[in-house]
């Protein structure tokens, strides 16, 4: 006999949360991981009323879902979207962007779309064979995340908006956290905490309002609202840098023995570095030498410029369009 919500106690359940025990149907799921977003972005004050918030939009299912969920809870004519086209053959097409663009306009988000090439004068795919050539050992996930990162960046700055929101999920914030463990990277550590400063005055503070939803949520979300999944993986998923792709793999493991592992992780980690998060100084990182941009501590020249120059690219474009936002010329609050 089928299984009635453990919540509602009305309706057919539909999902089963194994961290919690309870069965769910599809209205009960749908408002518990809302409600688990928001009391996250409250608890640590992620978003301030009159926020505006670039939003790093992938395409992806944790993309629809942190943009769905920020469209309710914020004033959408706040929000604006960046898509970036990494270049990776089969992987993150055109078409995928140009769903979540439309989805976004439907609530009330105008996205900007642009490309690794487009800022790096290269596809990822490109630097990746040229580095490759030169023998050099990058993973393409490091090039990958690097460019990502700084092309968000840019675009907060560009709008001068007041945070870059991502769609990291608990899994990947687990991973991150236990891989910063095994390095030793206390700073590292520490800087995965909600509460801990920016690093520089030209990084827009970064907010993850997802960090404490399954992936499996996420996915089972998107389906549940009718969002189109990314059905190719990247081809790139397996030259993950190899510590991170063991922890990934030995903390799937735990999970599935002990439902909730991710979950007590990363909210340990946060009551315990709730207050060294909050007494940390506000950094000022140097500039790279080469691009002007912040780079970390010790480092003449930033990583992306390093990967870039051991790609054998030596002046890459570094440059961006500056679109003109729906969102703005419709709605002036903006
Ligand atoms: Fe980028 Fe690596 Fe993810 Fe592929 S698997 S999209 S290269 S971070
Ligand atoms: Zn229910
Ligand atoms: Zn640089």
């Amino acid at each position: 006999m089928a299984r009635t919500c453990s919540v509602c106690g009305v309706r057919k359940a539909v999902v089963y949360q194994p961290h919690t025990g309870r069965s769910l149907c599809r209205e009960c799921f749908l408002e518990d991981v809302k409600q688990r977003v928001k009391r996250e972005v409250e608890r640590w004050g992620m978003i301030r009323p009159g926020d505006r918030i670039l939003l790093g939009l992938s395409g992806g299912k944790d993309s629809y879902v942190m943009l769905d969920i920020l469209a309710e809870m914020h004033d959408p004519s706040k929000l604006v979207g960046v898509s970036i086209i990494e270049g990776i053959p089969g992987y993150n097409r055109e078409e995928d962007i140009e769903k979540i663009k439309s989805h976004a306009r439907r609530l009330g988000v105008d996205v900007v779309i642009t490309s690794i090439r487009e800022y790096t004068g290269h596809s990822l795919y490109e630097i990746v064979a040229r580095s490759k050539a030169r023998g050099s050992k990058q993973s393409p996930c490091t090039f990958c995340g690097i460019s990502r990162r700084r092309i968000l960046n840019m675009y907060a700055r560009m709008y001068g908006v007041d945070k870059t929101a991502t769609a990291h999920n608990l899994d990947d914030e687990a991973q991150t956290a236990v891989v910063n463990m095994l390095r030793g990277d206390i700073v590292g550590l520490l800087r995965q905490h909600p509460l801990s400063p920016p690093v520089s005055s030209e990084i827009v503070p970064r907010i993850k309002p997802l960090r404490k939803i399954y992936e499996w949520e996420t996915a089972v979300y998107a389906v549940q609202r009718g969002y189109p999944l990314q059905e190719t993986e990247c081809m790139f998923i397996n030259r993950f840098p190899t510590l991170r792709a063991r922890v990934r793999e030995e903390l799937y493991r735990l999970e599935a023995e002990r439902p909730g592992t991710l979950l007590r992780i990363l909210e340990n980690l946060d009551m315990l570095l709730e207050e060294p998060a909050r007494r940390l100084e506000r950094e000022e990182l140097p500039k790279c030498e080469k691009c002007g941009e912040p780079t970390s501590y010790g480092r003449r020249i930033c990583k992306l410029c390093e990967i870039l120059e051991e790609a054998g690219v030596e002046k890459p474009a570094y440059t961006l369009r500056r679109p003109t936002l729906l969102t703005r010329t419709t709605r002036p609050r903006f």
